[in-house]
């Protein structure tokens, strides 16, 4: 039990007070915190961590500002105890309420993000170490003297001591019970070093110098601004944010800072280049820690003593006391929205943290979303532009192949200018990285004889060949089976095909083309785990690959000194579907992946297929002018009002009860209330209608930028009840539209 001892207690009321009423928020889809009394002659300050009986069990919440309700006293249960763990600060307290009130999710739900599980909160069990106790006992053997040679500075475990030394735990705890080694309490989460600010960054160019003025002119002023940094890929961005890193924490050492980045594939080359700045590595944040990284970080987090985290979109929820900066890198990346649990865009809240808070916020893309492009040209945010690749390395040349002109021949899937562009590089012994956004093999199974498609159980999803493990896999649902010999549907032997190509059959094609090259295929499916990314990514840096054939893993921050030639297998392929963002987001991977190639002395080129070759988005690639680009877009969008000219919402409804399902859209659709400036459309079913034997339709709520559409929203939906068999949720700035 971690009961708070009587050191920790806060101020005990006078005697024969009454009991106090605090306010308690636990971590659970709760819209509000619930009234308890305070144990006897204590006042926990908001923020403090307590158990409390709810329903039949006690469990870990945080005391709730607020005033209380009227209850009489005799109704309310009284907290249990306090936890002897850092209180969360007002700030954070303030930044959930907002989070819950914006996203419209439960205030519990978004304590929960925060807190994780109780067990962070609570404090572990410490551990036994040993040291020399400065005291020979009389008889040492030679065992006993190895455990002595191995004891010298900070205290270790039993087991450590005895690796060391070489002998077995029973030698270290007999010299430990003769008085040679004394015991000590090893906290199992040790705290982080702090980072090294006598170092000195690289001598960083004009445009990175001014770029670091300015950001530091705002840290130093210690008020809230938004600042994109704007500059192609390797143009130096972040070397640019780290000296803002260095300024924040030469103005405050103990400041903290969190820098988000998209793809956990990409923590440990980034965690180390953080080393490499301040020779200390960073606190890691992101769901392929082990359970202790996860506690310790949380806990160093907590007691203010982790000053960098460099972590996935989460590392935002984690309890600062201290958040002075926030750098959101690859600010345009899907990744920073989060779709499950609490839906909300990670980049959106940073800029609401550091502006509730008063502390800047970094942002950092070479492609950025419009949203951010229109936040600069609007004057909200301000631009810091890094216009040219650092040391003069240029960008790559960028053309289209039209696959109506240069068709791939039956079955094949490269053009015939793409192969000899391969071709000459692997005859130059320069690398090539052939890009397909599509894992597996095929994409459809269909069966020739009947047309039978494959999908998966209950669900509109198309089931992909994966030929490595001979399966059927479904990209949404996760099932997967292995590949019949015969149709499901007409039993037709051998006449299930393979329709399209996933990168296992271009790569299957180039192994046929190119049988002496070293070729590897990059996907989540090849290799699982960022460690497994790290080998390929690695191997391709240093050379060991001549031909990588890849998903958008690689697409995303690596540095490939020796690749000089991307071919994009199919450059159209984000571009179907009604998704509003659809031609901005194809713009940002393909110029990212097209940004891979030439960072280093040799020029890099990049060959895209299409059958769309008038498309503006890839005129655009070809052409680079990405700003206008984006004036495009943004006029599209703003003759429609989409985001960011208005607002828009989803309202999910989901089902296994399609009746019932149906009827909910209708009535709720039917509840709609009119309001000034708002739309709303459908309701509609979703493009893939059913998944996982769950069926889901959508209404989409379209509002001018001057609504305040979470009220709407909540007048709406308070007048509505939806049966217990659908589910409903919302999801504000909607960006997944499957
Ligand atoms: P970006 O984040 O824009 O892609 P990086 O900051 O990764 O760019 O810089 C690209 C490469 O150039 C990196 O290897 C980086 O270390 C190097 N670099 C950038 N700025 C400097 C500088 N001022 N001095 C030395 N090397 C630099």
């Amino acid at each position: 039990m971690n009961v708070k001892e009587a050191s920790n207690l806060p101020p005990k009321a006078p005697a024969g007070a009454v009991l106090q009423r605090v306010k308690v928020l636990f971590p659970l889809p709760l819209f509000k915190p619930y009234d308890y009394l305070a144990p006897d002659g204590v006042s926990p300050a908001p923020g403090t961590f307590v158990r409390a009986p709810f329903g039949p069990r006690e469990i870990i919440g945080v005391v709730w500002p607020g005033a209380p309700d009227e209850a009489p006293p005799e109704k309310l249960k009284t907290i249990a105890d306090l936890i002897d763990a850092p209180p969360l600060g007002g700030d954070l307290i303030d930044f959930i309420d907002w989070t819950a009130g914006y996203t419209m999710f439960p205030l519990g739900s978004v304590l929960r993000m925060v807190i994780r599980s109780g067990d962070f909160a609570a404090p572990p069990r410490m551990q036994t170490g040993y040291r020399l106790s400065g005291v020979m006992p009389p008889r040492m053997t030679p065992q006993r003297q190895a455990v002595v040679g191995a004891a010298g500075g900070a205290p270790k475990s039993a087991s450590e001591l005895a690796e060391i030394a070489g002998v077995s735990d029973a030698v270290v705890r007999g010299l430990a019970g003769a008085g040679g080694l004394s015991k000590v309490d090893i906290d199992p989460d040790p705290p982080f070093a702090e980072p090294d600010l006598s170092r000195i960054g690289c001598v960083l160019s004009e445009d990175q110098a001014d770029g670091v003025a300015e950001i530091v002119e705002h840290i130093n002023r210690g008020a809230h601004k938004t600042i994109l940094i704007d500059g192609v890929t390797g143009s130096g961005k972040t070397e640019v944010y780290l000296e803002a890193v260095a300024a924040a924490l030469h103005k405050d050492p103990t400041a903290q800072i969190a820098i988000l980045i998209p793809e956990i594939a990409l923590t440990v080359a980034f965690l180390s280049r953080v080393e490499e700045r301040f020779a200390t590595a960073p606190a890691p944040w992101h769901s392929e820690l082990t359970a202790a990284a996860r506690r310790r970080t949380w806990r160093r987090v907590a007691d203010g003593q982790a000053r960098i985290v460099v972590g996935a979109r989460s590392a935002l929820f984690l309890p600062y006391p201290k958040l002075r900066l926030i750098i959101v890198d690859e600010e345009h990346d899907g990744a920073y929205k989060q779709e499950d649990g609490v839906i909300y865009h990670a980049r959106d809240l940073a800029v609401v943290r550091g502006a509730r808070s008063g502390f800047p916020v970094i942002l950092a893309s070479a492609t950025p979303s419009l949203e951010t492009v229109v936040n600069v040209d609007e004057g909200r945010y301000d631009a810091i532009g890094l216009p040219s690749r650092f040391a003069g390395a240029a960008l790559p040349d960028i053309s289209l192949i039209d696959m109506r002109a240069d068709p791939a021949e039956t079955g094949r899937w490269l053009s015939p200018p793409l192969v000899a562009a391969v071709s000459e590089n692997l005859a130059a012994g320069e690398q090539s990285l052939l890009f397909l956004n599509r894992r597996g093999y095929a994409p459809l199974t269909l069966c020739r004889r009947c047309g039978h498609k494959m999908t998966a159980p209950n669900s509109d999803t198309m089931l992909v060949e994966h030929r490595f493990e001979n399966r059927l896999v479904c990209h949404h649902t996760g099932f997967s089976m292995p590949k019949p010999a015969a149709c499901p549907a007409c039993n037709a032997v051998d006449a299930l095909a393979p329709c399209g190509p996933g990168v296992e059959r271009v790569a299957e094609e180039a192994r046929a083309r190119w049988p002496e090259a070293a070729i590897s295929v990059l996907s989540s499916d090849t290799a699982p785990g960022p460690r497994a990314i790290r080998e390929v990514i690695d191997a391709m840096r240093d050379g060991a690959i001549d031909i990588l054939i890849a998903t958008q893993i690689a697409a995303k921050g690596h540095h490939f000194p020796g690749l000089t030639l991307v071919g994009v297998v199919d450059a159209d392929l984000g571009l179907a579907g009604g998704d509003l963002r659809a031609a901005e987001r194809t713009y940002q991977l393909l110029s990212q992946v097209t940004g891979r190639a030439g960072r280093a002395e040799k020029p890099g080129r990049a060959l895209l297929q299409t059958y769309q070759s008038e498309a503006a988005v890839l005129k655009a690639l070809v052409s680079g002018d990405r700003d206008a680009f984006l004036a495009a877009e943004a006029e599209g969008r703003r003759a429609l009002s989409f985001p960011p000219y208005g607002r828009l919402a989803a309202i999910i409804l989901r089902s296994r009860d399609e009746a019932a399902l149906d009827c909910a859209a209708t009535a709720l659709r039917a509840a709609a209330p009119n309001g000034d400036g708002i739309d709303v459309l459908g309701p509609a079913r979703a493009p893939i209608y059913r998944l996982r034997g769950e069926a889901r339709m959508r209404l989409l709520v379209k509002a001018r930028r001057d609504v305040n559409l979470q009220a709407y929203l909540q007048d709406w939906l308070r007048r509505v009840k939806t049966p217990s068999s659908v589910r409903r949720i919302v999801d504000i700035n909607p960006y997944s539209f499957l």
